[in-house]
């Protein structure tokens, strides 16, 4: 079984229809990296596949458990869901470690000394044990993506999902965010990435899907879509990267 289905998504926004029609299945243990131009609905599919927005039509199965709008299983599907954004999200006045713990704390109810040493461990995983009590402000753009990395990390998810998160870095901090999501990938982590770093897609991804107007236009092996596109459309999209 899938730990990822998707079965005729649509979303609308008003009159505008952002997805149209995806069709997915993510394995347990598969990288997928989805690319495709601005505006095409990367954005609105995982926040489709996390709960953060309710589907016009179609399916989303995560795990066996269909998605449904309904507050509890909204919130089961928030801890079997990690998300990570471009823009981190850490709460200012937390440390590291505060960040890390809070959801295992109050969502989880996990006692202080447990949760702490979660955090601990997870933000190891991370390679930020050394920052555990820096405040998001005293640290760069890359540790503080680390940092949400293993916020979600804390919370055990079945998948991760990225969304384009180097997007907002300077250069020379990208390598350290995707080495850790390469590490994550190498212990068996499903994920789900957008991103334009063709380098991670062409080494990490088991999969890519190129999304165009609110639809998968072709998916395949890197070596398939990056190295071999089929469809004029992402012969395109990959033509303007270069
Ligand atoms: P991508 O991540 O591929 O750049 P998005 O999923 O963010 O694309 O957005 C797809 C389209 O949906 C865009 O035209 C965007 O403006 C629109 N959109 C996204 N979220 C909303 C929203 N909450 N309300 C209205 N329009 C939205
Ligand atoms: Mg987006």
């Amino acid at each position: 079984m899938p730990l990822v289905e998707v079965r005729n998504l649509h979303k609308r926004f008003g009159a505008l229809e952002v997805l149209r029609g995806v069709d997915l299945t993510v394995e347990s243990g598969e990288v997928v990296v989805f690319v495709g131009p601005s505006g095409c609905g990367k954005s609105t599919l995982l926040r489709c596949l996390c709960g953060l927005e309710v589907p016009s039509g179609g399916e989303v199965v995560v795990g066996g458990v269909p998605v449904r709008d309904e507050p509890r299983a909204l919130q089961a599907l928030h801890r079997r869901v990690g998300m990570v954004f471009q823009r981190f999200h850490l709460f200012p006045h937390l440390s590291a470690l505060q960040n890390v713990t809070l959801a295992p704390r109050k969502v989880l109810g996990m006692a202080d000394a447990e949760a702490e040493a979660l955090g601990r461990r997870t933000l190891a995983l991370v390679h930020m044990e050394a920052r555990a009590d820096a405040f998001p402000a005293q640290l760069s753009g890359g540790q503080q993506q680390r940092v949400a990395i293993a916020r979600a990390l804390a919370m055990k998810p079945e998948v991760m999902l990225f969304d384009e998160p180097t997007s907002a870095l300077d250069p020379e901090l990208v390598g350290e965010v995707l080495e850790v999501m390469r590490e994550l990938a190498r212990e068996g982590m499903t994920m789900c990435v957008v991103t334009h770093e063709m380098g991670f897609a062409a080494d990490v991804a088991h999969r890519v899907l190129f999304m165009d107007a609110g639809k998968v236009v072709e998916e395949g092996s890197p070596q398939e879509v990056l190295r071999e596109p089929k469809h004029p459309r992402t012969r395109e999209f990959l033509s303007r990267l270069l």
